[in-house]
């Protein structure tokens, strides 16, 4: 892959930039979609690319026990098994595999799980989610890593940090030139620990820099804390990825801090639970307030979902548990935070950025309204 920085803002540190990709091109900052399973749920890749999503993300323990590995590698690739033909990330699913299985032991050599679908024993390694992600052909893969909830106590966060470093150092060793791999700085909210992860992942040397374990539930204001401090070691030649940070103000903050990538199954997972991301804040559908409100779910959007439905039309099909619904508000939720990034990217390239943070500050509500 290929990294070009195009524009640096004067003000901050925000930037634009492209990454070349095997099956195409990113534009950065760029929102990455949350493709789980190997789909965007509700979403075809037409709608995809109608919105203009140039990137999804997968996830390497969800593919490996469903279809697995095999089915996949068959099918060409991840991009065209899923038919997007548009760059994928794979995230190796560390994350994951804490979240959903009760039965995780870490070992020195890696992690040993048990299915959340028929209760059979795996091992990953930080060798063998290399070679997964290489046979599926991600456009970019990640190291295997632990991630731990927050909070966390400093010794083992510690601990965690210092295995993701060793296992990083593994993946480097195993992948072969032309893969793409992006390592994940850990070390909970302990600056020290952070740090050490940055150098030593520095030294290894990677692609991309992501930085995991954070938007956990600690305050934003540290969450920005550590993103600042990791960008500010990461080399600016080098992709920043903040993984799991979806709140649009956050995004905002964080691409002010110097950050590339960002993944979130917030505009999804909300968009099929009934709640819209507007261009003022965050509204709940199935609210009474909205049963005779004929105007569009964001007045200042152009979706197709906004062009044609009325926020009493939608209320109805949430209430009535029509599968439209759901489809509907994800289609304008992941619209909007595509549109978000390309207008971010347009304001740093017009140097038009500190006054595009202050509008959007000012206009939207952090809060539900
Ligand atoms: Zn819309």
């Amino acid at each position: 892959m290929r990294f070009l920085i195009e524009k640096e803002s004067k003000s901050s540190q925000a930037r634009i930039g492209k990454i070349i990709l095997p099956h195409g091109e990113v534009e950065t900052p760029a929102f990455m979609p949350v493709g789980t399973q190997g789909t965007v749920k509700t979403m075809s890749p037409k709608e995809l690319k109608e919105i203009g999503v140039q990137i999804i993300t997968a996830n390497l323990y969800h593919l490996y026990l469903r279809p697995g590995i095999e089915v996949i590698e068959k099918g060409g690739s991840i991009s065209e098994f899923i038919s997007f033909h548009r760059p994928v990330l794979t995230d190796s699913g560390g994350f994951q595999i804490a979240s959903l299985s009760p039965l995780i032991s870490i070992k020195d050599d890696g992690i040993q799980f048990k299915s959340h679908i028929d209760g059979s024993t795996h091992f990953f390694t930080p060798e063998n989610v290399v070679i997964y992600q290489e046979k599926i052909k991600s456009d970019i893969g990640m190291c295997l890593d632990i991630c731990l909830p927050y909070p966390v106590e400093y010794n083992e966060a510690k601990r965690a940090s210092e295995k993701t470093i060793e296992w990083a150092k593994k993946s480097k060793k195993i992948k072969s030139e032309e893969f793409n791999l992006f390592c994940i700085i850990q070390g909970a909210t302990y600056l020290d620990l952070r740090e050490k992860a940055t150098k030593e992942l520095l030294d290894i040397g990677f692609d991309g820099y992501a930085i995991g374990g954070l938007f956990l539930g600690e305050t934003p204001k540290l969450s920005y804390e550590i993103v600042a401090f990791c960008n500010n070691l990461i080399p600016k030649e080098k992709v920043r990825y903040v993984m799991g940070c979806g709140y649009p103000e956050d995004i905002l903050e964080c691409v002010k801090l110097g950050t590339d990538l960002f993944d979130c199954v917030l505009p999804t997972r909300n968009g099929r639970t009934g709640t819209a991301f507007t261009s003022e804040g965050r509204i709940i559908i199935k609210n009474a307030k909205f049963e005779k409100d004929f105007s569009p779910l964001d007045p200042n959007c152009d979706c197709y979902t906004c062009q044609n439905f009325s926020r009493a039309y939608l209320r109805h099909l949430f209430i009535s548990e029509e599968i439209l619904g759901p489809r509907l508000l994800t289609y304008h939720n992941i619209y909007f935070f595509i549109k978000l990034m390309e207008k971010i990217r347009e304001a740093i390239l017009k140097d038009q950025f500190e006054e595009f943070y202050n509008n959007f500050k000012r206009q939207y509500n952090r809060n539900l309204i």
